[in-house]
């Protein structure tokens, strides 16, 4: 018998389970984190007379947003470089914005990253996100997730093509893995990209996740620069890039692999390791994609900013890549909000993706790709009492996915619940 005190039940006019079902008067009943029932309100009601209802009358109750690919600690990009008296210029390419960025993150100290962590974990509750895919280098800001109500994964990033620093990199990243991690997140790694970590350390990390059954998250296919680099070890990442950090002496033999054949090679295609952009794939790549179950998190309004091309969005969910949805960091995009990223996803892909497969991109889809499907991702018995509550201004049920991604400002939000706790007063 379930104990009475740590039940209740959520209603409204709808009720947004999975994908693509509204159920109309839908309710949830939930045991302290957990959601025991789905069902009519009127048929909860009766089953389980006397528990307290919060009923959200004209509004729609949908879970919590999968961010799939973000870095959090870049939160306050805009302020540094404001400091720095570098105002954020827009359409630049690719390797102008990542040696912008170098320059920017030059000389901040640890706080800096820690206060931009807190700002960006806040920002992603206030918008909606529940689940992240968080990337951080600088492994020390962890403990700020001890406290945070996300869930997801905190993927520690490590870089290097220099064999000394790659052993130290390695003894530190060893001895942080060992360390307790009391979070909802739990850690990964993130070796950044095929071209700025050595063959060698990045076949070394691959084969740590899958030996410890860590989750893993790789950027790949970004750019044009990646692909000439990766196949040549040409162009401008070569010249430019691997220049300004001084690894001339570093540039590899040429593989002549393209980025996602590189990947297969040091063993990068097993389903645990996420991957981000995706931008630029052929047909071979993307069946490799598919027949090795990989997620894929596209990012559409950084690769927009940084001019980098569109990811071939449909053909990848043909071949049954798991396609996933994040904003990047704020150093490539305006805001956290998956909110956003919808409705500009909606735009960019348009006549690739329909609104249903992007709202499941941001909710189950996501929370597969990071491995928290089970609890996460949808509104279904045994997930945890975790969604949002939102205005929905629409005639009827079919309506509802054209208006998650038609721009919905953040006020849309009435409430969210994290594990069965209302997080916004005075509602
Ligand atoms: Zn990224």
């Amino acid at each position: 018998m379930m104990q009475q005190q740590h039940l209740q039940i959520i209603a409204a006019r709808f009720l947004v389970t999975a994908g693509s079902s509204p159920v109309e008067r839908g309710a949830l009943l939930c045991n302290a984190d957990r959601i025991v029932a789905v069902d009519s309100l009127t048929a909860l009601k009766k089953t389980y007379p006397g528990v307290t209802v919060s009923d959200y009358d004209d509004a729609v109750i949908l879970p919590l947003f999968v961010n799939a690919h973000t870095h959090l600690e870049l939160t306050d990009f805009c302020h540094w470089a404001d400091k720095k008296g570098k105002q954020v210029e827009q359409h630049k390419g690719f390797i102008d914005w990542i040696l912008r960025l170098i320059q920017i993150k030059k000389n901040l100290d640890p706080d800096s990253y820690r206060h931009a962590l807190m700002n960006g974990i806040e920002q992603s509750c206030k918008a909606g996100t529940g689940v992240v895919g968080d990337i951080l280098a600088h492994h020390s800001a962890r403990s700020v997730y001890h406290n945070a109500p996300l869930a997801g994964v905190v993927f520690l990033e490590t870089l290097g093509q220099d064999p000394a620093m790659i052993d130290r990199l390695k003894k530190a990243l060893h001895q942080t893995l060992e360390e307790p991690f009391a979070a909802e997140t739990v850690l990964g790694l993130s070796p950044h990209s095929p071209y700025t970590i050595s063959n060698r350390y990045l076949r070394h990390i691959y084969d740590l996740c899958k030996g410890r059954g860590l989750r893993c998250c790789t950027h790949v296919a970004e750019s044009e620069e990646e692909l000439t680099f990766t196949r040549d070890s040409r162009g401008a990442i070569a010249e430019r890039f691997y220049h300004a950090i001084n690894w001339q002496r570093f540039i590899p033999p040429p593989s002549g692999l393209r980025p996602v054949a590189y990947l297969e090679k040091v063993g990068g295609l097993f389903p645990e390791n996420l991957l981000v952009h995706g931008v630029h794939l052929d047909n071979q790549e993307i069946e490799l994609l598919g027949r090795n179950k990989m997620s894929l998190a596209l990012c559409p309004r950084s690769n927009a900013r940084l001019n980098v091309g569109k990811a071939p969005a449909r053909r990848l969910q043909k071949a049954g890549v798991n396609l996933a949805l994040g904003t990047d960091s704020l150093a490539s995009n305006d805001s956290l909000s998956i909110w956003d990223e919808m409705h500009f996803a909606a735009r960019w892909f348009a006549g690739e993706l329909d609104a249903p497969t992007i709202f499941a991109m941001a909710t189950q889809q996501g929370a597969d790709a990071l491995g928290v499907g089970e609890d996460y991702g949808s509104l279904n018995t045994g997930k945890k009492s975790s969604f949002q509550v939102v205005s929905a201004p629409v005639a009827a049920a079919g309506e509802l996915h054209e208006y998650f991604t038609s721009g919905i400002v953040t006020d849309a939000i009435i409430q969210i619940y994290r594990n069965g706790v209302p997080q916004l007063s005075g509602v």
